[in-house]
Order: structure tokens, then sequence, then C-alpha cells
């Protein structure tokens, strides 16, 4: 009798180690087919020359290899998941297909349909926690409320957490892994319609091992985190986000990192990976926030939404060098450092007075690391109308934000090169320099400020107090 078949596929967890579904499914004794989705539904809204793509297929090349070393392969689809997995499961005779709970709405429901068509034939999509400690209900108040507060939510977190929930989730992939005839390699990026797509300006290494690489170089930096986290020119921080987003890297592995080391570094860094759970459960718990403020009070404030401004902005040419200097590093990279998000999207809702979901789009669409609940908690915070977000009347001035976190003027040099040769000081607000290096025209080398903060100041104060 030949050996039952199980199948797993792989969406947000490109990696062959520390993976709970694959985990669950090389247990269950079955022969395990492993398969990706290149999943038309979302690639038809991606540009010919996304970062992720690129991102994505060298982690796939990378992990279809570690299958193959072990004697599996990795098969691939093209076309839309709810038809292609359970094709595929009828197709190889596999009752069970094994894959990680993902959170956002569309994914919730891609899953159902999923689930739907494979009961209808026999089979079951067994889903399993994978990208976050603690999911869904597992941490509520006690009224039994989702929590809506970062503060209380990581106390919860930290006293609700024990070892085993962060303990590695691998058995050995070798003999336990099937391997179907008539294989094919996987389509290149051209194939696939993404040809103009380059690993130009992308600064983090790719695949498997890339995260580890990263992870690596980043625990000898740990320690210093919380002191250097919010200086965009220093190399403070970790830059592992795109890998949890697709999953190269695990959460597991990550809190294990934060707390091999107990620093104040680390313990900040934990709070970081805390806050990401915090989105994903808020998500989760108010799919609405997806669309619409997280508070009721700010749906639909009346945001003049100007075009040329919103322009400007994603550009990098509103006249404000570490804003400009933000975008630049977006538009370049698909990174922004956190300090430059924060500074970037309240610049954008309180300056220019553009509605937030505006600016969330636009991250959503640069982002290697884009992440719906992270990107929504971030854009809702930094615009004041999300739960636990910065109050309305809280501004962040844009020049004295750049001399606190930027003073040299590092980053602002590295990204937009013509204020290079702008003084220490002039360069955070090159309009109120008492003199400029000569043949350099304001206006004409680099833009004049497209607006005054502290008229917008008082206009956004207006706008939120509905005045
Ligand atoms: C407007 C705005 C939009 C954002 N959009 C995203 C997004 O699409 N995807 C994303 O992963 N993060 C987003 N963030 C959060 C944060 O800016 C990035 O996670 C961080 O800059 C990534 O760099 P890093 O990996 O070096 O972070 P580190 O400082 O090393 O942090 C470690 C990890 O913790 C998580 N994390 C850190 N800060 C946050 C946070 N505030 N919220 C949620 N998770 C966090 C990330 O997974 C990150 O990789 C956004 C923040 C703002 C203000």
């Amino acid at each position: 009798m030949s050996q039952a078949s199980v199948l797993m596929w792989f969406r947000r967890d490109l990696r062959a180690s520390d993976n709970a579904a694959l985990n669950a499914a090389l247990r269950s004794g079955a022969s395990v087919h492993c398969v990706f989705v290149f999943d038309r539904r979302i690639l038809a809204s991606l540009p010919p020359d996304d970062k992720r793509l690129v991102f994505i297929h060298a982690a796939l090349a990378e992990l279809q290899q570690t299958l193959r070393d072990a004697g599996g392969e990795l098969l691939w689809r093209d076309g839309d998941p709810v038809r292609e997995i359970p094709a595929l499961a009828r197709e190889l005779g596999c009752a069970s297909v094994y894959a990680n709970r993902d959170y956002e709405p569309y994914a919730r429901q891609r899953d159902a349909d999923v689930a739907a068509q494979l009961t209808a034939n026999l089979g079951q999509l067994q889903l399993h926690k994978d990208t976050v400690i603690f999911e869904q209900d597992q941490l509520l108040t006690g009224q039994g409320k989702p929590y809506t507060v970062y503060t209380p939510y990581m106390k919860r977190w930290r006293q609700s957490f024990h070892p085993a929930l962060a303990a590695e989730a691998s058995t050995a992939l070798r003999g336990a892994l099937a391997a179907p005839a008539g294989t094919r390699p996987l389509p290149t990026l051209t194939e696939l319609g993404f040809g103009e797509a380059t690993l130009d300006g992308l600064r983090v290494q790719t695949g498997r091992s890339g995260a580890l690489a990263l992870l690596d170089d980043f625990r000898r930096r740990i320690t210093h985190y919380k002191t250097l986290r919010d200086f965009p020119a220093v190399k403070g921080v970790s830059y592992l986000s795109a890998h949890l987003r697709f999953g190269t890297l695990s959460v597991r592995e990550a809190v294990r990192a934060a707390l091999a080391e107990p620093s104040e570094g680390a313990e900040c860094w934990l709070n970081e990976l805390i806050w990401r759970e915090f989105y994903q459960q808020l998500l989760w718990h108010f799919p609405a926030v997806a669309g619409e403020s997280f508070k009721p009070e700010y749906r639909g404030l009346p945001f003049p939404n100007d075009a040329a401004l919103f322009e400007a902005w994603s550009q990098g040419c509103t006249g404000y060098p570490l804003v400009d200097a933000a975008m630049r590093q977006l538009n370049h990279s698909g990174y922004m450092h956190n300090r430059l998000r924060m500074i970037a999207a309240s610049f954008l809702v309180k300056d220019l007075l553009v509605d937030w979901r505006w600016g969330e789009a636009y991250f959503a669409q640069k982002l290697l690391d884009f992440d719906l609940a992270a990107n929504n908690g971030g854009w809702q915070w930094a615009a004041s109308t999300g739960c636990d977000a910065q109050p309305y009347f809280r501004i962040f001035n844009p020049v004295t934000q750049s001399e606190k976190f930027d003073s040299k003027g590092l980053f602002i040099r590295r990204y937009v090169p013509e204020l290079a040769a702008l003084d220490d000081k002039a360069i955070h607000a090159p309009w109120l320099a008492k003199t400029l290096p000569p043949g350099f025209v304001l206006g004409r080398d680099y833009p004049a400020p497209i607006v005054d903060h502290a008229v917008q100041r008082a206009a956004a104060l207006r706008l939120f107090a509905r005045d």
C-alpha cells in the first residue's frame, strides 16, 4: 500500500526549519509534498518593478534547494490558490493540507474558501499558529475583551509568556519529504511578468541565509539597540522586518535572540516584537481598521487632500530635508527607518493635511516589509486616529526632529546629495540659513518648503477639532 501523503502550503513562512505547520506535517508520519502558489489575485495589483517579488523569489529558490537537499521538492503553481490548492491536493492524493495562519482579511477569506473546497472533496485544511507567539483570543483583558492599549497588552504578553512558546518547531526533513517525478524549475521573474524588478537598492540580504546572517549581525549589536535605534544614520536596528514578514525568520527565533542575552537593548527589542503582535491581534479583532479610523470620532475628517502636495511628499520634494531623505530612502530601497516612518507619516497628515489612508497605500506599495497590521497600526498611530495613538495635538516638528535624530545631517546627505555642502545647522532647514554655499540657490537646486509648518500645524488642530 502506498504511504499516505499530505501537502504543506508555504505562504508567509518561507523557511524549512522552525516552521509550525511544516513541523506538524512532518510529524503526521505521512509523506510531505510542499508547494508555493504565486497568487495572481495578489500579483495582479503589483507593478512590474516590485521589489518584493525579487525578495520572495530569492527566498523560494533557497527553500527549494533546502528541500531538494533533503530529498524533497518545492512544487509551485501560478494562479488562484482557491482553485490550485484543492486541485493539487486531489492530484497528489493528499487528505490534509497544512499551512500557517495568516490574520489579514484577504487571507482569512482565501483560507475559508480553500477549506470549504477541500472539505467538499474529503480533505482538510489544518492551520497552525506560527507568525506570532500569541494569536486571536489568547490574550484578552480581564473583561474578556481584546486589548486596545499597548502597555497593558505588553505586560500581559510578558506575564503569559513561557519559553516553550518560543521553542524551536523542527523535525528532520530527510526521509519524510515526498519527491514527485517531473518537477519544474521555479519560473523566472520575467516569466512571472516582473521582468523589470531588480535587487538595486535592496539593502537587506535575501533568503533564509540572509535572515540568519542579519540576525547574527544584530545579536552582536542588540545590547545597544535602546540607545541607537532612533538614529537613522546609525546601524542601530535589526533590519529584519522583511524577513519576519515573509517568514525567512521565525518570530520564535527572534524572541529567543531577545531572551538569550538579557540587556536593556534586548528588552527594548522584545517590546518592538510585542508591538508587532499587538497590531496583529488588533487587525484580527477589528478587521475594519483596514479601511477606516479605529476611533469613530475621526472617521470622515475633511482632509483637503491636495494631490500636488501628496506627489511632492511621495517623491521626496517637500523642501523639508529629513522628510525628503526618508521618502527617497523608501523609493530607492523599499525600506524606511522607524523614526522616519513616524516623521514622514506625521508630516503627510498634519503638515500636508492629506488623509492617512493615502500614505498608508503608498507605503503598502513601496515597503519591502509591508505588513497590513503593522502599516495600518503605524499610520493610525501617527495620524492620531488609531487605538493608543499619538494625541492629535502632539504634532512632530520636522525641523526639530531632524536636529535631534540626524544632528549632523549624515542621513540627509546620503539621500539628498544636493544638500551635501550645507553646514550641519543649515541642512535641517535651508530656508532659515543666514548663508548658503556659493552657487546654491534654494528653489532651484532644492525645493523651498512647500508649506509653512506653523501655519499647517494650526490648520491641523482645527481640522481634528472640527472647528
Ligand atoms: C507609518 C508606519 C508604517 C509602518 N509600516 C510597517 C510595515 O508595513 N511593516 C512592518 O513590519 N513594520 C512597519 N512599521 C513598524 C516599524 O517601522 C518597522 O517594523 C521597522 O522600522 C522595521 O525595521 P527593523 O526590522 O530594523 O526594526 P527593529 O527596530 O529591529 O524591530 C524589530 C521588529 O519588530 C517589529 N516592529 C518594530 N517596530 C514595530 C512597530 N512600531 N509596529 C509593529 N511592528 C514593529 C518589526 O517586525 C521589526 O522587524 C511601520 C511604522 C510606521 C510608523
